[in-house]
């Protein structure tokens, strides 16, 4: 992996931060889908959480975690969901057009937080209302009874970033776990190397501190290849 390659990476995962996330509850327009996790990369998120309608969960290219940049954490349920966010003591917020709901800008954002997004024709269900600590909406004094779901995303997604931005949240260092930075490192420094492990069922190399894949000769040979074959990524 080239020196600019690396360090930008590097940035990148200097950058994430693991304790804001979304979870998206059967959106399913794939246009809309890949919009919010671009937004998600964005602002810094890691990892992204979202409960599938029935059509997208066998073939769809946004839910099938192309994004290789932002995990995408797929849940059965919405319960399943939420107890999950719940576990890491994240604050979890719905966005939802009622009357209970508060302005988005008056959310303290620097809390671990989770932000549910509903389905494009009917919201958020119910379930998750009940589940969810608060309710919040983004005024609108139009005719349009709501926007889009991406456009929302974008707009509670950077209240989120500025709040943290100012916060020095962005100075923080890297704090994801040190097997998930070798991940991204790996798959973002070496594409088609990492593709190709994936599809042998090969575990992936450690990556050294100048980028370089650290693997001894019998990793090599698992992949029949030779390392010269990889140099040029
Ligand atoms: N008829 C649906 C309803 O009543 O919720 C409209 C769904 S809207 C097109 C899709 C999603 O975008 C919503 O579930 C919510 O997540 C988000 N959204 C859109 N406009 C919003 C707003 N003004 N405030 C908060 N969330 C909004």
């Amino acid at each position: 992996m080239n020196p600019e390659r690396l360090a930008r990476i590097r940035l990148m995962l200097s950058l994430r931060q693991p304790d804001l996330t979304v979870c998206l509850e059967q959106v399913n327009k794939a246009h809309n889908i890949a919009a919010i996790i671009r937004t998600c990369d964005a602002v810094g998120i890691h990892e992204m959480h979202t409960v599938w309608p029935q059509e997208l969960r066998e073939n769809n290219r946004a839910a099938k975690g192309s994004h290789n940049w932002v995990k995408l954490n797929r849940h059965d349920s919405i319960a399943q969901a939420i107890a999950a966010l719940k576990q890491q003591n994240m604050q979890i917020l719905a966005t939802n057009l009622s009357p209970r709901a508060v302005d988005f800008r008056e959310i303290d954002y620097t809390k671990p937080t989770a932000i549910l997004f509903g389905a494009e024709k009917y919201g958020i269900s119910q379930e998750a209302l009940a589940l969810a600590d608060q309710d919040i909406i983004i005024p609108m004094v139009g005719m349009a009874q709501s926007l889009n779901v991406s456009v929302a995303s974008a707009l509670v997604l950077y209240e989120a970033q500025r709040q943290r931005q100012q916060a020095g949240f962005y100075q923080r260092g890297c704090l994801l776990p040190y097997d998930e930075q070798q991940r991204l490192l790996f798959e973002g420094g070496y594409p088609r190397l990492s593709a190709f492990c994936q599809s042998k069922g090969l575990e992936y190399p450690v990556i050294g501190e100048i980028g370089e894949i650290l693997a001894d000769e019998l990793w090599w040979q698992k992949l029949q290849l030779h390392p010269s074959q990889w140099q040029e990524e």
